[in-house]
């Protein structure tokens, strides 16, 4: 029992108070004691602490119904204990109901520390239990709280079957409601294993947390990092029933990662890359960096970034660079740079700037490609575009350029320019009979000989096979002086050229020809100079080669007239205008073996024109081929047409163009000539020419077999002007040879010619050939050659070519020509 208890009394008389608190005191339980009498002492009595009230039963002007309420509400487990005589049971059953604690008797004034104690007891009782319910729903609040508050997602799962009882906040807005819900629906069907091993090895406390991919109740998915902890049993001995799972959400930490590993990945990529910090310091290279600059990142941070735009230390590029960069935050561009070892190299860059959340530039980002090989591979397509294989020299394609950027400059400064073509002379006779390689070390002296005697501003290419091209630039505006200088130069190239050449083992010559022409941009154009140039080397050809020409506009006038009469005669063949005359040939006894067609072209409006006028241009534009066929054909109709009327054979000699006969169906279209005119193959006799012979010997030989196999004769034309040797003559299958007009132009009296007539004729009898003389004019041309045992004749002396129906006109008079005998002491005076 607490020994003094600090009572408040509520007595109106004062007597009664005084007995009141003598009787407590002498029973030793009085401490604190106090004594009011109204409402409103009393309320102010209340403000202190108290262990109990006693109050008595009849208090004039207060109502004891209310003191208990007022003591009630000042505390509610202050006992309050009223002392007083009886009251009847209803009035104490209201006033317990109001709050009083209890009853003593006025006359048992004795119990009064009894009861006081016991309710005492009581109020503490109650007062201690009230304290643990508020002390319990504190701590329940305060967990409450924590376990919301906390960052990560908390939830309590049963040990057993694994649902989850418990989720804080954190978890509900990850998970979703997750109360009831089962562990192996939350956590991802793949990581299962992994929660099952942690849980089953409970828990060690160094454990790494586990990734587990979890899914929220709505089916969305994450990346979450998760802790399994045991929830401390209830009591001692118990095992604990649930499992604190923690989880914290690591999406986004996940993916930083991802894009870490990508761009640690990329950083470390086929280009070279360099981080700088905003002061242009290196801070990082990566290995392609290092691979390409020869460069560690070591020692790329210490040289920093005077490793990048390294050109020969130009620091003008290196600044105007960098000023780019920090102006526009880019910058890209070619630039070469040196290596570690100090070796040049081309490489592509770029510079980006890279920001930070308030748009200050804290790194620079650059990136490196080593273009060399492109470069080199660029430059190679253009060599290869522009310049020949073998001598290195421009090409065509670049000549060209050349020369359209020599016209426009010469039309801005009216100075002349020169282009020389040159050819160089029978290159394809060492090429076929020395070979390709010979040919090749030829052409490759030459233009290094050429490149030698060439200004360094020169243009020198090759045009193409034995061809080459001179452009001569600034030439002044005096075109005497330019043309002279020109002049100079070809002649310069001609002679250099003309020197021997050594190759191998054979040595040999091999001269050019040279055309020169004059250009000002004006009036100039890339084909005019080049067909210019052109024309004034076939001048040089024509005049004898190894030498040098300057293009005439005469010659362009001839140009024009020979473009002209090639349409002309294109039309002309086409219109039937080409028709043939015929020529006799006769015996040395005068009499008609046969005759010579030769063709005419009966032109509209310039009359009867001789092959001298056309053959040329057909030769050299290829119309000789069908002009050739269409002659044969006249023929072989012609052929067809006297032995219908005369059934008498004539030989007739068609002259055949070395083009025509080196064409591949040439032997089958001559058989199908005569087949279609339906005449037989030995009264046609080929006139060929030596020319024949230069090209392919081998081919020319077989096609004649196949003619002469068919019946075809053959005989070779305008003989001894020619200059290749006569062994193929054996080798031919010849019939006839006619000695050209120009040896019997001046027999006898011309000695020379009278020995080379003598001489064809000895060895023609000696190769059982025949022989036929040409232009025939007098007696005394046909008296020497009959005298020298010449076969047959033709020529003016005979009779002229004539038309077709002149000439039938002589076959129905039976002309033949009265030959004098020759006489018997002249042959021998030859030595016949
Ligand atoms: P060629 O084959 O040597 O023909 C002989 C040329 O000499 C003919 O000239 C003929 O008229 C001429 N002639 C004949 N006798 C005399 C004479 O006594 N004195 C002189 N001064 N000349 C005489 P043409 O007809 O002008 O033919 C010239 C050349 O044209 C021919 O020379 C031949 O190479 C060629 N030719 C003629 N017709 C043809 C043809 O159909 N095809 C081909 N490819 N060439 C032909
Ligand atoms: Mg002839
Ligand atoms: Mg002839």
């Amino acid at each position: 029992m607490k020994p003094l208890f600090d009572v408040l009394i509520i007595e109106d008389s004062p007597a009664d108070y005084l007995l009141l608190r003598r009787q407590l005191e002498r029973r030793g339980v009085l401490g604190r004691c106090l004594h009011v009498e109204d409402d409103q002492a009393l309320e102010q009595a209340l403000r202190e602490p108290w262990d109990a009230v006693l109050t008595d039963y009849h208090l004039p002007g207060m109502d004891i119904a209310r003191i208990v309420r007022m003591v009630r509400a000042a505390d509610p487990l202050l006992p309050v204990l009223l002392v007083s005589g009886s009251i009847g049971e209803e009035r104490a059953v209201e006033l317990l109901r109001a709050g009083l604690t209890d009853f003593v008797a006025k006359d048992a004034v004795a119990r009064i520390p009894e009861a006081l104690a016991r309710a005492l007891q009581e109020a503490s009782d109650r007062r201690e239990l009230q304290q643990a319910h508020a002390a319990l729903a504190a701590s329940e609040h305060k967990f409450r709280s924590l376990f919301d508050s906390t960052p990560c997602g908390l939830l309590g799962v049963d040990r057993e079957s694994g649902t989850v009882l418990q989720g804080n906040r954190q978890a509900r807005q990850m998970l979703g409601e997750v109360v009831g819900r089962s562990l192996d629906d939350i956590v991802h069907e793949q990581d299962l294993p992994a929660l099952a091993r942690r849980r089953a090895h409970a828990v060690a406390a160094d454990a790494a947390p586990l990734q587990l991919r979890l899914q929220g109740a709505d089916g969305h998915g994450f990346w979450a990092e998760c802790d399994i902890a045991e929830l401390a049993a209830a009591g001692e001995g118990e095992a604990p029933a649930q499992w604190v799972l923690s989880v914290v959400d690591i999406t986004e930490r996940k993916l930083a990662e991802d894009e870490l590993r990508i761009s640690s990945i990329a950083f470390e990529s086929q280009e070279g890359l360099v981080v700088l910090d905003a002061a242009g310091n290196i801070q990082r290279v990566n290995q392609a960096f290092t691979a390409i600059t020869g460069h560690t990142q070591k020692q790329a941070c210490e040289e920093s970034s005077t490793v990048l735009l390294s050109t020969g230390g130009d620091d003008a590029l290196r600044r105007r660079v960098w000023r780019l960069i920090r102006e526009e935050g880019y910058w890209q561009g070619e630039v070469v740079n040196r290596r570690r070892d100090g070796s040049l190299y081309s490489a592509w860059m770029t510079f980006s700037a890279v920001r930070n959340g308030a748009g200050e530039v804290t790194h620079y980002v650059g990136t490196l490609s080593d273009i060399s090989r492109e470069k080199e591979a660029q430059r190679e397509i253009h060599r290869l575009a522009y310049f020949d294989p073998l001598t290195d020299l421009p090409n065509r394609r670049l000549l060209h350029d050349r020369i359209e950027h020599a016209l426009a400059a010469s039309r801005r400064s009216e100075e002349h320019a020169a282009v020389l073509l040159l050819d160089l002379d029978h290159f394809k006779k060492v090429n076929d009979s020395l070979g390709h390689n010979f040919g090749d070390d030829l052409l490759l002296q030459a233009s290094e000989r050429m490149r030698s005697a060439l200004r360094a501003g020169d243009t020198l290419a090759r045009f193409g096979g034995d061809e080459f091209v001179v452009l001569l630039e600034d030439l002044g505006s005096d075109a005497i002086a330019a043309g002279r200088h020109a002049e100079r130069v070809g002649e310069t190239l001609r002679e250099a050229l003309a020197r021997r050449y050594q190759l191998g083992a054979q040595s040999l010559y091999c001269t050019a020809s040279i055309g020169i022409t004059l250009f000002r941009g004006r009036d100039a154009t890339m084909e005019s100079v080049l067909r210019h140039a052109d024309l004034a080397m076939y001048r040089a050809k024509n005049a004898g080669r190894n030498s040098v020409r300057f293009f005439e506009p005469q010659m362009q006038t001839e140009l024009n007239a020979r473009n002209a009469l090639e349409t002309d005669l294109r039309a002309g063949l086409e219109r039937g205008e080409l028709v043939l005359h015929y020529q006799p040939q006769v015996d040395d006894d005068g009499y008609l073996i046969g005759a010579e067609a030769l063709v005419r072209w009966n032109h509209p409006q310039r009359g009867l024109l001789a092959p001298g006028v056309f053959i040329g241009v057909a030769e050299e534009t290829g119309l000789i081929v069908p002009l050739g066929l269409r002659v044969l054909e006249m023929a072989c109709a012609q052929l067809r047409r006297w032995v219908e009327l005369h059934e008498r054979p004539m030989r007739l000699a068609v002259n055949v163009s070395s083009r025509q006969f080196r064409q591949g169906d040439f032997v089958e279209s001559v058989l199908r000539c005569l087949r279609d005119a339906g005449v037989e193959a030995s009264w046609l006799k080929l006139e060929i020419t030596e020319s024949l012979m230069l090209e392919n010997i081998d081919e020319a030989v077989a096609k004649m077999d196949a003619l002469q196999d068919a019946g075809v004769g053959f005989a070779l034309d305008d003989f001894g002007t020619g200059s290749s040797s006569l062994s193929y003559l054996t080798r031919l299958p010849l019939e006839q040879l006619k000695i050209d007009q120009s040896f019997v132009r001046n027999l006898p009296e011309v000695r020379n010619d009278a020995m080379v007539v003598q001489t064809i004729l000895a060895m023609a009898k000696g190769l059982g050939l025949e022989v036929v003389a040409e232009g025939v004019e007098t007696e005394a041309q046909l008296e020497f050659l009959r005298r020298h045992r010449c076969d047959a004749f033709q020529g003016w002396h005979f009779g002229r070519p004539l038309a077709a129906e002149d000439f039938d006109d002589l076959l129905r008079r039976g002309v033949s020509w009265s030959v004098p005998p020759v006489a018997e002491e002249a042959l021998r005076g030859y030595g016949a």
